[in-house]
């Protein structure tokens, strides 16, 4: 049987590359068995470009940008990590040169998106501007969903935030894809798969019943609930209390720390003060 290869261009923007040691820290599937197995009987990634683990670099890997381009249309999925500088054409984030002319990181994006066959926006930066989008945001940051609006690029896009994003959201969506295409995929209003995204941390928190009973930490290590501390569980749509992190060893509010809705287009700007107490409408 002939394997069908779905070549990954993964794109890095403004952020700090932690979506990408997260995604390196998958347990299972382990990063080598999605880089070389096939996942799905018949079906494989082939990651062709990332700056941070390819070997290649200067003008040889730009060619592969543009040979994906222009040869593999509809064929490819890019992936897209951290924001998209775009203030004076988006010469804050650059890719690389070609010819003596820099290619930016917001042209790059646009254009591998428009050929792209599905775009995956990882981590919150890439979704919806996150940490480097922040006030004042003098780089005029953007996620992907919003750079594709101001060019008009209407191919699909997946959004997988969090800060970073938890490997498995990046591995299960693959997943999903290659067995059963993206349209299986059941994104929420801010295409994020609902999968992952479809529950708030507040309702599967195991120290829920403290706040039910109205039993809350008065500062970080008490037992209770930590809604007075600025957990922002009743905001957050993620999966985290049930799946965990490293491998379901812990998370954010058993490690003791107020969950911090790194999920939420809000995230940081309107979930600040981060260890205030904010009720929902204080963040909407
Ligand atoms: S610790 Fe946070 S997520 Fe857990 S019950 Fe309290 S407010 Fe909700
Ligand atoms: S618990 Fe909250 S802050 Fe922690 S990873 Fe999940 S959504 Fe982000």
């Amino acid at each position: 049987m002939v394997t069908k290869q779905y070549p990954v261009i993964w794109l890095q923007g403004a952020g700090c590359t932690g979506c990408s040691v997260s995604l390196l820290n998958a347990v299972s599937p382990r990063i080598q068995n999605l880089l070389l197995d096939e996942l799905v009987p018949g079906q494989q990634l082939s990651l062709i470009f990332h700056a941070t683990i390819m070997a290649g670099q200067g003008e040889p890997v730009i060619r592969v940008l543009k040979d994906a381009q222009q040869n593999r249309k509809g064929g490819y999925i890019l992936v897209v990590e951290g924001a998209i500088p775009t203030a004076e054409g988006g010469r804050y984030g650059s890719v690389g040169e070609m010819d003596g002319q820099e290619i930016t990181i917001k042209q790059s994006v646009a254009e591998l998106g428009r050929n792209a066959l599905l775009t995956i926006a990882v981590g919150t930066c890439a979704a919806f501007g996150g940490i480097p989008a922040a006030k004042p945001n003098p780089t005029l940051c953007k996620g992907v969903k919003d750079l594709f609006n101001e060019e008009r690029i209407d191919t699909p896009v997946v959004n997988l935030p969090g800060c970073p994003l938890h490997p498995e959201w990046f591995t299960g969506t693959i997943s999903v894809i290659l067995f059963s295409g993206a349209d299986a995929l059941q994104l929420d209003d801010l295409a994020r798969p609902t999968l992952f995204y479809g529950k708030l941390v507040h309702e599967n928190c195991p120290r829920r019943a403290d706040f039910d009973k109205g039993k809350f930490a008065q500062k970080l290590g008490d037992p209770g609930c930590l809604y007075q501390l600025g957990c922002k569980g009743h905001y957050a749509n993620a999966d985290c209390p049930l799946r965990q992190w490293n491998n379901g060893l812990n998370w954010c509010v058993k490690a003791g720390s107020p969950c911090l809705a790194c999920v939420e287009p809000e995230f940081p700007d309107n979930t600040s003060p981060l260890y205030e107490k904010l009720t929902f409408e204080d963040i909407k």
